[in-house]
């Protein structure tokens, strides 16, 4: 397939979370279709990491270590983008941090490492980018859970937290339509990741997880980071404030 064939192939992506998971899978998936990629996260090696997969995949990619919920690392790592590929067209706003236990056991810093990360590296990456989105008319993909839509006990934090970017995604797309910058979720249910190995760490918490989606299984990353396209690309032009559920009939039950 020709160069000008692929979907991205003008394109320049930001991903936050790309050092493992569904991050670096969609770091490569969107490189495979032409992207040129910067990768972000607080580990360097893995980054790397993800570099030379995308490298090997035949894509352009650069990593630069960033906090999310740090504001002179996220406004650094807009300018990166920009300073390295002349352009900012998608911010993939994906990083998070899981928590669980009974509520009794939250303390107020579980709180706000939980809110920090998965809440406020998303309103300062949006916050950052999106004076350059508006220039390419690009758009904004965050990654909550099916946890963003229904409760689960024990979860308490991590629910708060995946809710609450759901509702700040519609609010930015409403306040960003104008401008021709789009806005949408994307929701996954269990994803076989590091995230979810360290949720799911014995072989009977696997096995009860697994029940809970009726397709019978755990999805993939590459489920995801073809979800993720799809809405990222002019084929979703229409859609805005939008949460998809990839969930595998999780939270249709
Ligand atoms: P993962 O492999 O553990 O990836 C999490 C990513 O977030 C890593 O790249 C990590 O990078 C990054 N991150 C964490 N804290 C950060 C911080 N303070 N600053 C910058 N980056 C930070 O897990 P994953 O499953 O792919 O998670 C990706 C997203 O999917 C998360 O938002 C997660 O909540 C969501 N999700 C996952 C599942 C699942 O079952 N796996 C289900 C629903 C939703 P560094 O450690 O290098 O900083």
């Amino acid at each position: 397939m020709s160069q000008q064939a692929k979907t991205f192939a003008d394109k320049v992506v930001l991903i936050t979370g790309g050092t493992s998971g569904i991050g670096r899978e969609s770091a490569i998936a969107f490189a495979q279709q032409g992207a040129r990629v910067v990768v972000s996260g607080r580990r360097q090696k893995e980054g790397e990491e993800t570099v030379a997969l995308v490298e090997k995949a035949g894509g352009r990619a650069s990593f630069i270590q960033a906090d999310v919920s740090d504001e002179a690392q996220v406004k650094s790592m807009i300018a990166h983008t920009v300073k390295t590929f002349g352009r900012l067209d998608i911010v993939f706003a994906n990083a998070g941090l899981e928590w669980t236990g009974p509520i009794s056991n939250a303390t107020v810093e579980d709180y706000r490492k939980v809110m920090d990360v998965n809440v406020l590296g998303v309103v300062l990456a949006a916050k950052h980018a999106i004076p350059e989105l508006v220039k390419t008319k690009g758009n904004i993909v965050i990654t909550s859970s099916g946890a963003g839509v229904v409760g689960m006990p024990n979860v308490s934090l991590y629910v708060a937290a995946k809710h609450a970017v759901i509702g700040l995604a519609k609010s930015l797309a409403l306040e960003f339509a104008p401008q021709g910058v789009r806005v949408n979720v994307i929701s996954p249910a269990a994803i076989q990741t590091e995230m979810f190995s360290r949720f799911a760490n014995t072989p009977e918490m696997l096995k009860a997880v697994t029940a809970m989606h009726p397709i019978g299984r755990i999805g993939t990353p590459r489920e995801i980071a073809d979800a993720v396209l799809f809405v990222a690309s002019d084929k979703a032009s229409f859609m805005t404030g939008s949460n998809i559920l990839v969930d595998g009939g999780f939270t249709a039950q």
